[in-house]
């Protein structure tokens, strides 16, 4: 398949995948202890993470047993009444969750901006990333879209006004993750 950034051509080859990932780097361990969250409830808090059970637990143990007006709360909490009551890990088992799904020609295009183009399957840390995003979001002049196109039975999907920023802005998210759980971030 050819991508021209910026041109609207492409045409899948069969047995391709027609998507691409972007994703936290996981190891099988993950898969069996998954992530662990702690959250108080109110929609801006920011939950806290855990790579492990353990850690989790761990945390709200001594959180809980701290004097109420001691108590850690998530950031972003705005209830007062969080800081009352005890807090307890979830486990977040979804590291999919984390996981931007694009098609393969909005990808490349991403890669492109991002300085990661013509890379097969790049690995990269959240703070590259996080760099790239931030520099891209402040250059990209903000993205007017382009029509659907059809050739046949092929149907290259154009993209939305302000499509490349809103996935900019998912791709500023999934670094910061990659940054507090010290993973890469795979592309595949
Ligand atoms: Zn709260």
């Amino acid at each position: 398949m050819t991508n021209h950034f910026g041109g609207l051509t492409t045409r899948p080859t069969p047995g391709e995948p027609m998507s691409m990932n972007f994703s936290l780097d996981t190891t099988p361990t993950d898969w069996e202890t998954a992530l662990y969250v702690i959250a108080c409830g109110c929609p801006d808090a920011a939950p806290l993470l855990f790579p492990t059970a353990r850690l989790a637990a761990a945390w709200a143990l001594q959180r809980n047993a701290d004097p109420e007006h001691l108590r850690a709360v998530p950031h972003g909490c705005t209830d007062d009444l969080c800081r009352a009551y005890p807090l307890h890990p979830v486990p977040a088992t979804d590291w999919f969750a984390a996981t931007i799904n694009v098609t393969n020609l909005h990808g490349a295009q991403l890669l492109e901006i991002l300085g990661l183009g013509g890379q097969e399957s790049p690995r990269i840390s959240g703070t590259d990333l996080l760099g790239r995003v931030l520099v891209a979001l402040a250059l990209l002049p903000v993205d007017e879209g382009t029509p659907d196109l059809v050739d046949g039975n092929v149907i290259t999907y154009g993209r939305r006004p302000g499509y490349l920023q809103m996935r900019l802005a998912d791709l500023h998210a999934l670094a910061q993750t990659a940054l507090e759980l010290g993973r890469d971030v795979v592309v595949f």
